[in-house]
């Protein structure tokens, strides 16, 4: 912590990172466009425009690529493909940043007219590692050619330089590599320090990655900081809480719950079975909770504004397709509350040394 006072004491501003898996459910059901995709995000960028702030959305482009397959044959397809370039060159106007995020095993999707929405029963695909190499090319070369093509579209553009990957999977890099290289991507969003995740989809292990620096350098292996490596890593933020704050969290999420205040998905989430998973800073009954704004209640606001008044870097992951009507409406207090602190800066760009 010591050392990231230091830098962000550079520019005396903290870093706040806003970003969100711009995605349709990735199950049995997808979803709809308009439900999952186009509306909650809306809302979104209209409290973030409200007060200037930066986004980043990593755009699922596997999917996207299917969609426009779908598109040459059916219009309710070609709307979809449609309404999302809108959006995205809409977001990229209004200074937001456009990534690449794949899921591979949308190459497995099926598509029903009937109702415009995919199915993905199959896993097989789930994780980049499972696909082989030439298959890797060809869907990461389309996936940064097709984020390019809606930057043609836009007059405010950003060099296409950055990653998440689906499921947070990004082990092995090795994996992942030759396409960073190839196609000038260096700054890495995937890693949640101290969590690991292995079922039938994900693969995932962040035990070793550094705690004590959220910001790093590293060359191979995503989780071991090089001071001399080419890609930097931008790690995902948690918020510990005691047994104590968990009951209050869960109590008040239970009381909206009754209150009918939380909506139905729109879609069918993965459904996966876990063969490992923690978190190696969970102490006892005191647990860490990924910094999203999925969830959000007032009660969840207030830690969140706390817990950034005290630290230099903050990155918040959330899915747009999970957020109900209350909790887009909690986005706007929390981005509200945030906007007071001064030293918030939410460009990642501007952040001025990581070593
Ligand atoms: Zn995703």
């Amino acid at each position: 912590m010591h050392q990231t006072k230091t830098q962000a004491g550079l520019t005396g501003k903290k870093l706040l990172i806003i970003t969100f898996d711009y995605e349709l459910f990735l199950g049995e059901r997808s979803g709809n466009v308009q439900q999952c995709l186009i509306s909650p995000t809306d809302k979104l960028l209209a409290h973030l425009d409200k007060y200037a702030f930066k986004s980043i959305f990593f755009v699922d482009t596997i999917y996207l690529l299917r969609l426009r397959e779908q598109a040459a044959v059916s219009s309710l397809a070609k709307a979809d493909l449609e309404a999302i370039t809108n959006q995205l060159v809409r977001m990229l106007n209004s200074g937001h940043e456009i990534h690449p995020h794949l899921h591979p095993h949308w190459i497995d999707a099926v598509y029903d007219p009937k109702i415009n929405e995919w199915c993905l029963p199959d896993k097989r695909y789930y994780t980049f590692a499972a696909l082989p190499e030439e298959k890797r090319t060809e869907l990461f070369d389309q996936s940064v050619d097709l984020i390019r093509s809606v930057m043609g579209m836009a007059k405010q553009t950003h060099p296409v330089d950055a990653y998440r990957a689906g499921g947070w999977s990004i082990q092995s890099f090795d994996n992942f590599r030759p396409h960073f290289l190839k196609h000038g991507i260096v700054h890495e969003f995937s890693v949640i320090p101290g969590r690991y995740l292995y079922s039938d989809a994900h693969h995932f292990d962040f035990r070793n990655a550094p705690i004590d620096r959220p910001v790093y350098h590293f060359s191979r292996d995503v989780c071991e900081r090089d001071n001399q490596g080419g890609f930097t890593e931008w790690t995902i933020s948690s918020l510990p809480r005691t047994a104590m704050q968990q009951w209050i969290y869960f109590k008040i999420n239970g009381m909206l719950h009754r209150l009918h205040i939380c909506g139905k998905f729109a879609g069918k989430a993965i459904a996966f079975n876990v063969k490992e998973q923690g978190d190696i800073y969970n102490r006892g009954k005191a647990t860490r909770q990924i910094a999203s704004f999925e969830g959000l209640n007032p009660y969840q606001v207030m830690r969140f504004v706390r817990r950034i008044k005290r630290q230099d870097y903050f990155q918040f992951i959330s899915h747009p397709k999970l957020l109900n009507e209350f909790e887009l409406k909690m986005v706007g207090l929390l981005l509200s509350s945030l906007s007071k602190n001064r030293r918030i800066n939410t460009d990642f760009r501007k952040y001025v040394k990581v070593d």
